[in-house]
């Protein structure tokens, strides 16, 4: 094995206990896994998780939770248990949460609590999962607490994650599946860090790459593309190799294991530099690791 001076960084993992999703969500996702019983154990026992980190060179993993009551089960239970998680090793894991404007009157209150008591280091929204676009909050009143999610994101240091691009997953609806909503966020919200979650793929890969360069703070993640397609998929990578980061999306359906997804980067035609930055130096930029 190769080794290298610097250690990897993997921002998008699902880890969830599986009892928190839909029956059928919880089976597709196992359905995939070489092993169905590690995928429990790194689940629920961060030590194993991070066991398995050290041998493979992995320093950090951003563990991504949100709210999707309706599509795939997540109430707000799940900010406690990613809190919780999280707190076992504060310097290895990037903790997300979620939360929903409609289902929580104090908005204010809510943040504090996400990005204060319970230590969360940012937010993900997912809008073809929650049913509404990110700019919702000029559209809808209901919606008008997202303006005080990014406010507070802001003042927190936090960052945003958005899901782009399409969902298959029953239920998820595509109309918001386009990033383009991202802009008005980016305009009104210069400030807030915005990560567009696989940059669109397959449908919006355009308007991904048109956000990245209009918005000085607004990145991507690689996740949920096998890597060996990257090139295909976003043919403008290395043009914007200071705004990407690496993402497995394990255990998501099709991603077998986080390091297997490592190894099929490197095996990329990029140069070391943009893998160096990629697999590390852009996430540790963008979430503060160090700070
Ligand atoms: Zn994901």
């Amino acid at each position: 094995m190769r080794t290298f001076d610097y250690k990897f960084i993997d921002i998008h993992v699902h880890i969830t206990p599986w009892d928190a999703v839909k029956p059928e969500i919880a089976a597709a996702v196992k359905a995939t896994q070489a092993d169905p019983a590690r995928l429990d154990e790194f689940t629920t026992d961060p030590h194993k998780l991070v066991a398995y980190m050290d041998e493979h060179n992995i320093e950090w993993l951003g563990l991504i939770n949100y709210l999707s009551p309706d599509v795939i089960g997540y109430t707000e239970e799940i900010n406690n248990f990613t809190a919780r998680f999280a707190a076992a090793y504060p310097n290895r894991f990037i903790p997300f949460g979620g939360i929903d404007p409609r289902r929580t009157p104090r908005v204010a209150e809510q943040m504090d609590h996400l990005l204060g008591e319970l230590g969360l280091k940012a937010i993900k929204l997912h809008p073809p999962h929650q049913l509404f676009n990110v700019n919702d909050y000029l559209f809808n009143k209901e919606l008008a607490g997202l303006t005080v999610v990014y406010e507070k994101c802001i003042e927190y240091g936090a960052s945003l994650m958005v899901h782009t691009g399409t969902s298959v997953f029953k239920g998820a609806r595509n109309r918001f599946a386009d990033p383009l909503p991202i802009d008005d966020v980016a305009v009104d919200f210069p400030d807030l860090k915005i990560i567009a979650a696989h940059a669109g793929r397959p449908m919006y890969t355009e308007t991904a790459f048109f956000l990245l360069r209009r918005h000085p703070n607004v990145y991507f993640d690689i996740s949920s593309t096998p890597p060996k397609s990257l090139p295909q998929y976003y043919p403008w990578l290395e043009r914007v190799a200071d705004k990407a980061m690496f993402g497995s999306d394990w255990p998501a359906p099709g991603v077998k294991d986080i390091y297997d997804n490592i190894q099929q980067f490197l095996a990329l035609n990029l140069s070391d530099e943009d893998k160096r930055k990629i697999l590390r130096e852009n996430a540790v930029k963008v979430f503060n690791l160090f700070g």
